[in-house]
């Protein structure tokens, strides 16, 4: 007896001695949360609380703190002269690409692909990648503005599909949204009508979003797999992402994701598919959901504004749910 009781607490101190990253290689693959971080829309216009040149300061400080070596920009050079600043876009690509992150192409002016004919899509794309080629620290990849593929016009899809592939760009996609954009929209429009904003709950409400959007997206992926894939998180360069990545950050960790390189979430295989299906705004996981005939709800609910406008009034405001 007693000497089973000595070995039991034998194992238990073996146990214990391991070292966490021992412990960590252990868990399978596919249990995993693997997730990027990537920003798009850069140069993106002043939002409600800081100069673009501060917000890129604070992007790079928060991502160096909390240890995060690569993030993906996506950039519009055409938007570069619009959206300067005194300290120049330039200058703040140049610190993000300083600091270790990477630049790729989401056009040149951002057009929606439904409204532009494919030889004028690929044209503004053309102009992009004529500077970002010539930069440091670029990648090959293309985010399509509006996350719109084309919609119901497969021509036109695969007209930009082999354009892409003529270019060597790989589609940029995204697996994991929370349309931070809106929230950014809704906290300009709220001080411009001098409503008091709580920052504490708009925090909450930003890193909830992101945090359960990507649970949403990957319980969706193993359902549409089999696996969880490497994910890929859609942000924007936002005074939102300046203030609260942080938070979001330690939010995923504490939940069990892994921030990763985009250099590495694109070396997932999923960034071979090519769903045949027509999608106009979705992300990756979505469009091959929908092209295995998932059922159910393929998006998170609060990538529509009549379900996170009501929650942005009601939380942030203290506003009441209905208009
Ligand atoms: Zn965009």
């Amino acid at each position: 007896m007693i000497r089973l009781l000595l070995f039991i607490v034998a194992l238990m101190f073996v146990v214990r001695a391991e070292p966490v990253a021992t412990v960590d290689a252990s868990v399978p693959q596919e249990r995993r949360k693997l997730i990027a971080l990537t920003f798009d829309d850069v140069p993106r216009f002043r939002g409600a609380f800081m100069t673009p040149t501060e917000r890129g300061e604070r992007l790079i400080a928060t991502l160096k703190d909390k240890g995060v070596d690569q993030v993906a920009f996506f950039l519009n050079p055409g938007q570069m002269t619009e959206f300067g600043d005194t300290r120049g876009a330039g200058q703040r690509i140049r610190d993000y690409v300083a600091a270790g992150h990477v630049i790729a192409n989401h056009s040149n002016t951002h057009p929606h692909l439904s409204g532009t004919s494919a030889e004028a899509y690929l044209a503004n794309i053309d102009a992009a990648e004529a500077w970002l080629s010539k930069q440091p620290g670029h990648r090959p990849w293309f985010r399509f503005p509006y996350l719109d593929e084309g919609g119901k016009d497969l021509a036109k899809r695969d007209a930009i599909r082999a354009g892409l592939k003529a270019r060597g760009l790989m589609n940029g996609y995204v697996t994991v949204d929370g349309s931070d954009w809106n929230m950014e929209q809704l906290a300009i429009e709220a001080l411009k009508a001098g409503k008091k904003i709580d920052m504490a709950a708009l925090r909450d409400l930003y890193v909830e979003t992101h945090v359960q959007s990507a649970d949403f997206t990957d319980a969706l992926a193993v359902r549409a797999l089999g696996r969880s894939p490497a994910h890929v998180l859609l942000l924007h360069e936002t005074d939102m992402a300046a203030l609260f990545l942080g938070d979001l950050i330690d939010a995923l960790r504490a939940d069990g994701w892994e921030i990763i390189s985009a250099d590495g979430a694109y070396s997932d295989p999923i960034a071979r598919a090519e769903p045949n299906v027509p999608s106009s705004n979705g992300t990756r996981i979505e469009a091959l959901a929908w092209e295995k005939g998932i059922t159910g709800k393929r998006w998170y609910d609060r990538n529509e504004m009549e379900i996170a406008n009501p929650l942005f009034r009601e939380r942030v405001l203290h506003e009441g749910a209905g208009q």
